[in-house]
């Protein structure tokens, strides 16, 4: 934060009000004082030489009216003189007037000459004529201030002089000065320790406002384990209080809104389901990152693009997202790492707002739908060749039926094998159903497997026995091989034979004449039971192969089907296997052979060694 200039601080301007309040108060109490002071003295001053005049005026009153020249007269100027010489004032000139204004005596030795001369001053003729009030305030000559006063001398009702006294006022004036240069260096003392107190007081206010500040940035800046210091229980102290009880609930708040921002992008991160959120303009504003792989985005998240673009929206569909009608398109997305495009069902709801109506934004919900879909397809799919598979011999069924009725029943020859194919037919149709039975069994799991304890070589001895005939037939070299290390293993006999005659079967039906095949049983490199039948037969093409587990999938329809063949067989193996806990694969190159492998655990399930 930026440091404020002293003079903007509440410190310089508690300092500044506090010294010119004080400076006010002294002023107005100095004028006041001063002034009435100053009158006071002056009053008591003009008061006592009005007394001294007074005295003297009666003092001096039966020394008058003594005939000029006498004897007496001189002893009455005498004691006249006497008498003022004794009433001494500082600084002071008393003069004693005839009736005529005329100077008998004066105090000051060096205004001697000014004896017999008349005072002609307004004070002197205003006491002659009988006014006993008489003051005058004058600047004398050499620039000094005085105080006059002049008062008549009576004798009975008759003036018959006055008494005058012009009192220098040069003291009363230093008094005064003193007083005020007292004042001033009281007003100066004042002011000093105001400013002091002013600092201290303005110290007290400000380091508590300070503090707080400190913390109150400490705060912005993400720093709430501090604690603001309490000074005192003042209202300054219970501010400090609460701001500590504020940053608490700040603190508290903060963490409970970050909590659920975690619990909010961990559901978001965790979901199988992609979500996008956009702004109004329609622009990515949140993505999780299941949306981000659905979409094909790698690194960080495109915010701020354009939803319709990311999901390759036509026109037409990003119009009516743009006004929030909630709804559902199904699209095709590369996802991340250029694999197989998923189908994706993106469900769009738009944000209302709460105030004011309108649309803030769309959350669009991404769900991967392909296994789904492919489901359905399959099954779809299955459908149509579970209907091909049985309308054929259906239809071969009903031909020769119909060429029987026809008249074929009276051609004896005609009739047997008219009727040998509708059977061949038939059974054909009751293998279809019985396979597709057996593997519906196998997908709903109600076939419970019978694990026992199985030879390995007897079983597979027992297999070619079983096809012995036609191996004659097409005088194919058959072998079995068992490694030692799987003499025998726990599984459903009944299955595997199932598993076993289907391969062999293939084998057999798709090597001619003179070929061979060869059945053997290992313990492969994850420690399984792989039993393989290999032949070196017609073999099936590399693009077949991929799919050949397929069900009802055959390489060339129309000879598996002449061969009585299903298109069930590999895939009830794969579902055996599978339900057992193994694998199956194939390898085989055109022309030269094909080999079937699957695999199976050795040890029963629970522990125990074969
Ligand atoms: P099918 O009952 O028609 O034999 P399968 O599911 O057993 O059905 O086999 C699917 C297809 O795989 C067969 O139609 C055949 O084209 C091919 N096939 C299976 N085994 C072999 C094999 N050993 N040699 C060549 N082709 C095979």
């Amino acid at each position: 934060m930026k440091g404020l200039s002293f003079f903007r601080t509440i410190q310089a301007k508690l300092i500044i009000i506090y010294v010119l309040l004080i400076l006010i108060a002294m002023q107005l109490i100095g004028v006041y004082f001063v002034s009435s002071m100053k009158n006071s003295l002056t009053d008591n001053f003009t008061k006592d030489l009005k007394a001294r005049a007074e005295m003297l005026s009666i003092l001096t009153a039966d020394k008058f009216g003594s005939e000029a020249g006498t004897a007496d007269e001189e002893t009455a100027v005498e004691s006249l003189r006497g008498m003022v010489n004794n009433l001494y004032i500082s600084g002071a000139e008393i003069q004693v007037l005839d009736a005529s204004g005329k100077i008998i005596t004066t105090s000051v030795p060096s205004q001697n000459d000014y004896v017999g001369q008349r005072n002609t001053q307004t004070v002197v003729s205003r006491a002659l004529q009988g006014i006993s009030d008489n003051e005058e305030y004058i600047i004398a000559d050499d620039n000094v201030r005085k105080k006059v006063v002049a008062k008549p001398v009576l004798s009975g009702d008759k003036v018959v002089g006055a008494i005058y006294i012009a009192a220098d006022m040069k003291d009363l004036y230093a008094t005064i000065s003193r007083i005020n240069s007292v004042f001033l260096s009281g007003l100066l003392l004042a002011l000093a320790l105001t400013a002091v107190l002013g600092v201290i007081l303005a110290h007290t206010i400000t380091h508590p406002i300070k503090e707080m500040t400190r913390h109150a940035t400490a705060v912005a800046e993400g720093r709430y384990n501090r604690k603001m210091p309490v000074f005192g229980n003042d209202e300054i102290g219970q501010l400090s209080q609460a701001f500590n009880y504020m940053t608490g609930r700040l603190r508290d708040a903060l963490s409970q809104n970050e909590e659920e921002k975690e619990k909010l992008a961990s559901i978001l991160a965790n979901m199988s389901d992609g979500v996008v959120a956009t702004d109004e303009s329609g622009g990515v504003i949140l993505m999780n990152t299941r949306a981000a792989h659905m979409l094909g985005s790698e690194g960080p998240l495109p915010e701020g693009a354009p939803l319709d673009e990311l999901l390759g929206l036509d026109h037409e569909q990003s119009g009516s997202l743009a006004q929030g009608n909630a709804q559902s398109a199904m699209l095709h997305l590369s996802p991340m790492g250029g694999e197989d495009p998923n189908i994706v069902r993106v469900t769009f709801t738009p944000i209302h707002r709460r105030e004011g109506g309108g649309i803030a934004g769309t959350i669009a919900v991404l769900q991967d739908v392909t296994e789904q879909e492919n489901l359905e397809e399959s099954r779809r799919e299955f459908v149509a060749n579970v209907s091909h598979e049985l309308r054929t011999p259906l239809t071969t069924i009903k031909s020769y039926a119909e060429a029987l009725d026809d008249g074929a029943l009276e051609d004896p020859q005609l009739a047997v094998r008219f009727v040998g194919v509708i059977r061949n037919e038939t059974e054909r149709m009751i293998r279809l159903v019985t396979d597709l039975l057996h593997l519906s069994r196998l997908d709903s799991k109600e076939s419970s497997l019978r694990i026992q304890q199985t030879d390995i070589s007897e079983m597979l001895e027992d297999v070619a026995d079983r096809f012995s005939f036609q191996i004659r037939q097409k005088r194919i070299h058959i072998s079995t091989r068992v490694r030692e290390d799987v003499a025998s293993a726990w599984l459903d006999r009944d299955q595997i034979d199932q598993v076993l005659g289907n391969l062999v079967s293939n084998a057999l039906k798709y090597t001619p004449e003179g070929g061979m095949i060869q059945l053997e049983a290992l313990k492969n490199e994850e420690g399984m039971l792989a039993i393989s039948v290999r032949d070196s037969g017609i073999g099936i093409p590399k693009k077949d192969i991929e799919r050949i587990f397929e069900r009802f999938y055959r390489v060339d329809k129309a000879r598996s089907r002449n061969m009585g063949g299903t298109g069930l067989g590999l895939s009830i193996a794969r579902e055996i296997v599978k339900a057992h806990g193994g694998s199956i694969s194939l390898q085989s190159e055109l022309n030269e052979g094909s080999l079937v492998t699957f695999t199976l655990p050795l040890k029963q399930e629970g522990g125990s060694a074969s």
